[in-house]
């Protein structure tokens, strides 16, 4: 029920805690009839585990320049929904992964489809965020994936039960920032631990907190507290963490680089090489450009045509929502900050064609003409808290802010 959203230093800069939001604080601004002070809660140190494009890391690491020397943090956007599927195309344990189509060779994504118990089948599109045409629709794209011949014969005669959406990070070994800082570290997600080729992150996040734990458990007993726990940052690169994902960090950099087909390939190739020799024929390849630099103006591309929802295999985004089950008070002040609106028209409208109104996977922006002026209308409720439009827009226009209390989709089973 409660969102941290600020973080707490003490006199000499360290990190101390977090502080909880206000609650009842009305769409103007103003406390209304309901209005609770947020609280402190305070630390000897601060662990910050909050997935990925965290908005209290993302002040971390610019305060204390934790991304400095290190390749830019990259992103995809993951969608899923979980389905009821008829018993005879019900297969317990099978799992099915796919490259490209939709997409396409020049776009980075893929698919996986994982059938679970009592019929019930996981299916989910992850689309890289460093995709350039702006007329691209991530939601779209896996709607269509769905009507795949190879695919849609699992769906048929079923029935949709959930649908959510949130990014993933695609960095690995190049991009992790600096873990450290005084009075705490980032663990899990908001360290970007994710090893992209097994679309696995979870092994890492738990050795990211027990390493945390440990090194710090020790640090209190030795009396230390709101120091910078250095042992962290010094050690995960040589245990686990840092060998599962050394080994692949080619992949996404080269699959950037050459596309579906040949990248892919490569990157096999770079993994083999790694594992048996520990050795690259790359050494460390580099990003790049952030997920929001690659974007490029509408003018360089040509919008893409996708097919109407059928309503049975493939929906539009405001059902999907639906399904989600996302609750934001109405009555708060919109949790999507547009820092600079004449800028949000000048370019991300003018230049870019409005891509939010695409990659924005619960249709939450839209450009609507009022009184003759395309207006940015922000429907902040229907937000299902996937950070893509913090990572995305162009001009890094969009500040992603926790509503109140803990509001947001509920994914009782996803
Ligand atoms: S508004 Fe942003 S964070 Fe919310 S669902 Fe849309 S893209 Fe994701």
């Amino acid at each position: 029920g409660f969102a941290a959203t600020e973080v707490l230093y003490n006199e000499a800069g360290a990190v101390i805690g977090v502080a909880t939001g206000d609650m009842g604080i009305e769409r103007n601004g103003e406390p209304g009839p309901n209005y609770t002070r947020g609280m402190e809660l305070l630390g000897k140190y601060v662990l910050i585990g909050e997935g990925v494009r965290g908005s209290l890391a993302k002040q971390l690491i610019a305060k204390f320049d934790l991304q400095k020397d290190r390749e830019p943090q990259k992103f995809g956007i993951g969608i899923k929904e979980l389905w009821q599927v008829k018993p005879e195309n019900h297969r317990p344990g099978l799992v099915q992964h796919s490259f490209g189509w939709p997409l396409g060779m020049k776009t980075g994504g893929g698919s996986f489809l994982y059938h679970l118990e009592d019929n019930l089948v996981a299916v989910g599109f992850v689309v890289h965020l460093n995709y350039k045409n702006p007329y691209l629709y991530p939601f779209e794209e896996f709607q269509r994936f769905k009507t795949h011949p190879a695919i849609r014969g699992t769906f048929e005669g079923g029935k949709r039960l959930s649908y959510g959406a949130r990014a993933i990070t695609e960095g690995g070994y190049q991009s992790v920032p600096k873990l450290t800082f005084p009075g705490g570290a980032l663990i899990g997600c908001s360290a970007g631990l994710v090893n992209v080729p097994r679309i696995k992150g979870s092994h890492n996040a738990v050795l990211s907190g027990m390493l945390a734990a440990e090194r710090i458990a020790a640090a209190i007993a030795s009396g230390r507290s709101h120091d910078e726990v250095v042992e962290i940052e010094n050690e995960w690169r040589q245990g686990d963490i840092g060998k599962d994902l050394k080994r692949v960090r080619n992949v996404k950099p080269l699959w950037s680089k050459f596309g579906t087909a040949v990248g892919v390939a490569l990157g096999g190739l770079d993994m083999w090489t790694n594992t048996l020799f520990g050795f690259s024929f790359f050494g460390t390849l580099k990003h790049g450009k952030t997920d929001a630099q690659s974007l490029e103006p509408a003018a360089n591309h040509k919008p893409i045509a996708y097919p109407k929802p059928d309503g049975v295999l493939t929906f539009d985004r405001l059902s999907s929502v639906f399904l989600s089950n996302t609750n934001h008070e109405e009555d708060q002040p919109v949790h999507l900050k547009v820092k600079d609106m004449a800028l949000q028209k000048r370019s991300e409208h003018d230049i870019y064609a409005g891509p939010s109104t695409r990659y924005c996977p619960a249709g939450v922006y839209e450009w609507v003409e009022k009184d003759g002026e395309e207006t940015f209308v922000i429907n902040a409720q229907n937000c299902v808290h996937c950070k893509t439009c913090d990572i995305k827009d162009p001009n890094q226009n969009i500040n992603w802010v926790p509503p109140q209390g803990g509001e947001g989709p509920v994914y009782p089973n996803m």
